[in-house]
């Protein structure tokens, strides 16, 4: 299985890290070792000082496919949760200013955090908007909401098959909204859609 992510696809917080709203979606992906499951512990790595949190919704690819249209892609994916794209800011952003790839910042084991529950996708809600947040220490510190996405779950899933081909089971973070900040040893993270707990993340 592959993890597709998608880096600035909210305006605010493309804004908030300093970077150009873009005019395609950027895509990264992290290797499967990245995955780590609800009920696994999250150890802070050694190798950063400053670990940020960006909670996102996560697609789950159910057909196999390449060069998919925009007006077939929903076709492609039948269920979303939530998750958190863990990412190394410092490492990240010496990188940046390198122009280096950014795998040692984003994809490091342990990386791709997914709550094990699932929302199945069907007529009825493939349209709706889905709300949600990201508490830390009991205080909310993301909110989104798939409405201001810049790039829509259609448009990402039909621009990633252009260049890879997707299978079933392969997952897509769909991109963080505004609030994106540090987490440390002894944080408590939930995540919610709307009002229902999706996970609860200690990092140790
Ligand atoms: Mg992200």
């Amino acid at each position: 299985m592959k993890i597709f992510c998608v880096g600035r696809n909210y305006i605010d917080h493309a804004k908030e890290l300093g970077n150009a709203v873009p005019e395609e979606p950027v895509i990264f992906m992290k290797p499967k070792s990245a995955l780590l499951q609800t009920n696994t512990p999250f150890y802070y790595p050694a190798f950063t000082n400053e670990l940020h949190y960006e909670v996102e919704i996560v697609l789950r690819i159910c057909k196999n496919g390449r060069s998919i249209q925009e007006n077939a892609a929903s076709q492609f994916y039948n269920a979303y949760s939530l998750g958190i794209d863990f990412t190394a800011r410092d490492i990240q952003g010496e990188l940046k200013k390198k122009g280096l790839p950014w795998e040692k910042a984003k994809a490091w084991d342990n990386s791709a955090f997914i709550s094990n529950k699932f929302v199945e996708l069907n007529e009825a809600n493939l349209k709706s908007p889905i709300l949600f947040s990201l508490k830390q220490n009991e205080k909310i510190v993301q909110s989104g909401n798939t409405k201001d996405m810049i790039f829509s779950f259609n448009q990402i899933v039909s621009h990633i098959s252009m260049y890879f081909s997707l299978n079933i089971g392969d997952l897509v973070y769909t991109g963080t909204p505004a609030g994106v900040g540090e987490c440390l040893p002894g944080d408590k993270l939930e995540g919610f859609i709307g009002e229902e707990a999706f996970f609860n993340l200690d990092i140790k």
